[in-house]
C-alpha cells in the first residue's frame, strides 16, 4: 500500500499523512522549474569513514564550489557511528527513552558535519556546520521516526549568501516541542532533499559507496546491472519495497519538490543513477525495471474475528495511530460469520502490534494472534507493466518452476509483491532477474544482435 505516506488535504487544509500527521507542504513554490543553482551534496557513512575518507569528501565539495555553485553538503555518522551508538545504549537499558536515543545519535551526524568544515577551512575555504535544528529542520515530535514539517532555510540561505559553504548535519531536527529528534534510519537522505526542495536546487547529489541504483542487490546477483536513468514512481516502489539505497521518505520528497535525485559513488567521477520525474523519462520503458527483497517484514495473522464493518477498520486505525506501517493485508473468505486477517509489517513493530491488539481483544473479538518471522517479500517493479499484460503470470510461473510457494501476493500499476518462505529468496530474485531479461549479459547480446 504504497499510498499510506501520500499527503492529502484534511479539512483545515493541513496537509495530513494517511495517520493524520502532518506532512511537509512547500506551498506554491511546489514543483518550480526555476531552480536555483545551489547543490546539495550528501555524503553517506562510509564516505566521511575516517580523516583520509573526509579530506577526499572536502576537496569534492570545493570542487563543486569552485566550479561556481553555493554548496550545502549534508553529512551521515561517520561509519559505524550509529549503529555502536544504538549498542551503547542497549547495553545500558532495555528500552532506552526515545527522546534521549535523539539526543544520542543525532551526535553521530554532528561530528561529521564539524570534521569536514575543518577540513574544507583546511583546503582555504570558509564553510560553517550546521545542526538540524539550527539548519532549520522542523519535525513533527514522533522521536527516532520524525517526520519533516517545515524548512526554515533562512540560516542556511544568509551563510551562503556569505559565500560560505554549508555543512548541515543530516537525520536530525527539531520538533514543534523543541525536542531535537532523528529521522529514522537512513534519514540523512532526506534532510539533503528536503534542503534541496527549499533552496529550490534542481539536484540532490547522493554519494555513497556503490555507483548507482541496480536492477537487483548485486551481492545476491552478479548479473544486476546499473541503471542510468529510473523514474520516481519506480524508485518509490523500489525503496518500498526493500532496496536499501535511498530512504523512501527522501525519494518522496524529490518527487513532490521536482528535485532531480543523482545517486552516485563518492570515490570515482562516473556517473551514477538518474532520479528523474515520469515526464522526462525515455518512451520506450523497460517493462521491468528491477526485482527488490525484503526480509524485515514479519506476518501476523488475527484468527478467528467476527466477519463485520467496523472490526478492520478499529484494529488497522490503531495500529496507524502508533506509527506501524502495515503493508499487504488479507482478509480470508468468512465462514459463519468468522474470519482471519493476515497483514505484513516491520519486525521491530511486532511488541507494539501484539500489545496494541491484545489490548483491543475485547473490543475486537478475536480468538488469537500468530506472528511469522521466517519469511520474505519479493518485488518486481517496472513503470512498463501498466501497458504489458501478463507480467504477473509470468512472475508466478516462474517461482513455481523454481518450487517456491506464493503466500501472499499484493500488486500497484506498477509492481507485484509475493511473501515467500526466506530460505528460497537469493535463488528467486535470481530467478526473476534472469526471466525478465534483466541480466547483464542478456542485455549486451540483444544490444549486439
Ligand atoms: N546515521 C543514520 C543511520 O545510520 C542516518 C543516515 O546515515 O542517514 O541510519
Ligand atoms: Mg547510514
Amino acid at each position: 500500500m504504497g499510498a499510506r505516506t501520500n499527503p492529502r488535504t484534511s479539512n483545515g487544509g493541513e496537509a495530513v499523512d494517511i495517520a493524520g500527521r502532518p506532512v511537509m507542504v512547500l506551498g506554491p513554490q511546489e514543483r518550480r522549474t526555476e531552480h536555483s543553482n545551489v547543490v546539495v551534496m550528501k555524503f553517506g557513512g562510509t564516505s566521511v569513514a575516517d580523516a583520509e575518507c573526509i579530506m577526499r569528501v572536502a576537496r569534492r565539495i570545493v570542487d563543486t564550489y569552485e566550479a561556481g555553485h553555493p554548496v550545502v553538503a549534508v553529512v551521515s555518522a561517520r561509519g559505524d557511528t550509529t549503529d555502536e551508538l544504538i549498542e551503547l545504549a542497549h547495553e545500558i537499558s532495555h528500552q532506552p527513552l526515545e527522546r534521549e536515543m535523539d539526543m544520542l545519535l543525532s551526535a553521530g551526524e554532528r561530528i561529521s558535519a564539524a570534521l569536514v568544515t575543518m577540513a574544507i577551512s583546511e583546503l582555504g575555504h570558509d564553510a560553517i556546520s550546521l545542526t538540524g535544528p539550527q539548519a532549520g529542520i522542523v519535525t513533527d515530535t514522533a522521536h527516532t521516526r520524525a517526520r519533516i514539517i517545515d524548512l526554515k532555510p533562512e540560516r542556511v540561505q544568509t551563510a551562503l549568501d556569505q559565500g560560505k559553504i554549508v555543512l548541515v548535519a543530516g537525520f536530525q531536527g527539531l520538533s514543534v516541542d523543541n525536542d531535537v529528534t532523528t529521522l529514522g534510519r537512513g534519514g540523512s537522505d532526506t534532510t539533503a532533499v528536503a534542503l534541496a526542495a527549499a533552496l529550490n536546487a534542481q539536484v540532490c547529489e547522493i554519494y555513497t559507496d556503490v555507483d548507482g541504483i541496480y536492477t537487483a542487490d548485486p551481492r545476491i546477483v552478479p548479473e544486476a546491472r546499473k541503471l542510468e536513468t529510473i523514474s520516481f514512481e519506480e524508485m518509490l516502489e523500489m525503496a518500498a519495497t526493500g532496496a536499501k539505497i535511498l530512504m523512501l521518505r527522501c525519494v518522496e520528497f524529490g518527487r513532490r519538490y521536482g528535485v532531480d535525485i543523482h545517486v552516485r559513488c563518492s570515490f570515482t567521477d562516473t556517473p551514477g543513477t538518474w532520479i528523474i520525474q515520469g515526464e522526462d523519462q525515455p518512451m520506450e520503458q523497460a517493462i521491468v525495471s528491477g526485482v527488490t527483497y525484503a526480509l524485515e517484514d514479519a506476518k501476523v495473522t488475527i484468527h478467528n474475528l467476527p466477519d463485520k464493518p467496523g472490526i478492520a477498520a478499529k484494529a488497522f486505525t490503531a495500529l496507524a495511530h502508533a506509527n506501524v506501517n502495515v503493508d499487504m493485508i488479507i482478509q480470508n473468505v468468512s465462514e459463519g460469520g468468522i474470519t482471519d486477517i493476515s497483514f505484513t509489517a516491520d519486525q521491530e513493530d511486532l511488541p507494539t502490534i501484539r500489545q496494541i491488539l491484545e489490548d483491543m481483544r475485547d473490543e475486537l473479538k478475536f480468538d488469537h494472534i500468530v506472528t511469522d518471522t521466517d519469511m520474505a517479500k519479493i518485488s518486481l517493479i517496472g513503470a512498463g507493466m501498466k501497458t504489458h499484460p501478463g507480467v504477473a503470470a509470468k512472475m508466478f510461473e516462474t517461482m513455481a518452476s523454481n518450487g517456491v510457494n506464493i503466500e501472499m501476493i499484493s500488486t500497484s500499476s506498477i509492481k507485484i509483491s509475493c511473501v515467500i518462505r526466506r530460505a528460497f529468496i537469493e535463488d528467486a530474485v535470481r530467478a526473476l532477474h534472469t526471466a525478465f531479461g534483466l541480466d547483464v549479459s542478456m542485455v549486451r547480446r540483444s544490444e549486439e544482435d
